[in-house]
């Protein structure tokens, strides 16, 4: 009998990539949607799999709707990637990111070990637990110190699951994942919003990008490679919590710089703080801005992570360099924007 699994936050980068691999290795893949509005299933149909997903109503908040999907679905193997996942609305909407991100986890392991308790589960935890870092690198033992609702509500997700599988024998296991991002990326991210915004100017229907803080560094891999690490959690005889990263730092500057050459625009910095801006060194026109508008209220200043255990218990690996991601994505966003420009 095939597999089934059953994927929440079926719409966003990982449940589509997700939904690929499980597809691939012969699972029926169940999505949960919460039938936000926006009727696009845009990023299954990229990825050419759209129609084969079947698509369940599933909203985290509800908890009868939580408990019908997992009694009319019956999963092997269930993958909360349902959140509200943009750190900056966290700020804007703590109570309604603590709803989904941390109590949306609970309705749901309670929903199977009710119902299905045999099920596996896997939470979607984060890198912006560690916050104000207490270590560096950072690996599963390190102290959390989130510098946001959206962190703080994952704290909770995170110890939730560690709990029910110490309760309840429950097989549940936590990815620590770092930053990962590809060209399914919702524009909203940092990441995303420069190689689409890169892609626009580079063909003149842009000129300019707006950002926070260019120094933040971050642990950036390649999305694909990620939701593996998801699964091969789930294939091993014991659950466990792991860290999933690539083990290098870099900056939201590198990041702006290495995309921009990939495009073929050498990019200056002029200014200090607030006044920084970034320059096309050939023309010298301004295509990078600061703004407060988007710092957030406490800022994450560094993360880097420590992948030993997975290498180590999982044989998994991270393989797209940081600048090989960033050509990915901006190739991709030039791709679009191309296409947008046909007659
Ligand atoms: P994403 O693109 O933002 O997708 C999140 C999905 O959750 C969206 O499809 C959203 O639905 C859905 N959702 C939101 N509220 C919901 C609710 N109340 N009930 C049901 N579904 C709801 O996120 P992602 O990048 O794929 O990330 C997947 C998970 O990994 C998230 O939990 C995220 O916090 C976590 N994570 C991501 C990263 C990363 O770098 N990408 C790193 C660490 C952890 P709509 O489409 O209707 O809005």
């Amino acid at each position: 009998m095939r597999k089934r699994a059953l994927i929440t936050g079926i719409r966003g980068q990982d449940g589509a990539y997700l939904s690929k691999l499980l597809l691939e290795k012969g699972y029926q893949v169940y999505g949960a949607d919460r039938r936000s509005g926006d009727s696009s299933f845009w990023r299954l149909k990229e990825l050419g799999i759209d129609r084969d997903v079947k698509i369940r109503y599933m909203d985290l908040l509800e908890l009868t709707n939580v408990m019908r999907a997992v009694e009319l679905i019956m999963p092997d193997e269930v993958y909360n990637l349902a959140a509200q996942s943009f750190v900056q609305a966290s700020f804007e909407q703590p109570l309604l990111t603590s709803d989904i991100d941390a109590m949306g986890v609970l309705r749901l392991l309670e929903a199977i070990r009710m119902i299905n308790p045999d099920a596996k589960f896997y939470q979607a935890s984060t890198s912006e637990m560690f916050g104000k870092v207490q270590a560096i690198p950072q690996n599963e033992k390190t102290l959390f110190h989130p510098r946001s609702p959206y962190g703080v509500a994952k704290v909770y997700g995170h110890w939730i699951t560690v709990n029910y599988r110490e309760s309840y024998n429950m097989f549940a296991c936590s990815g620590i994942l770092f930053n990962h991002e590809s060209p399914l990326r919702g524009v909203e991210f940092i990441t995303r919003k420069l190689t689409s915004g890169i892609a626009r100017i580079a063909k003149g229907l842009q000129e300019k990008i707006i950002v926070g803080s260019l120094d933040s560094k971050r642990d950036w891999g390649y999305a694909p490679e990620y939701v593996h690490a998801m699964w091969l959690m789930l294939q091993q005889r014991q659950p466990d919590d792991y860290v999933v990263a690539t083990g290098e730092t870099h900056s939201v500057r590198e990041f702006t710089e290495v995309a921009f050459r990939s495009t073929g625009i050498r990019i200056g910095w002029k200014g200090k703080g607030l006044r920084e801006k970034g320059i096309d060194k050939k023309t010298g026109k301004t295509l990078v801005e600061v703004s407060p508008e988007f710092f957030r209220p406490a800022e994450v200043n560094i993360l880097i992570g420590d992948p030993a255990k997975a290498k180590k218990k999982l044989g998994w690996r991270p393989k797209t360099t940081f600048s090989r991601l960033v050509e990915i994505m901006v190739e991709a966003d030039l791709q679009r924007v191309r296409k947008e420009c046909l007659p």
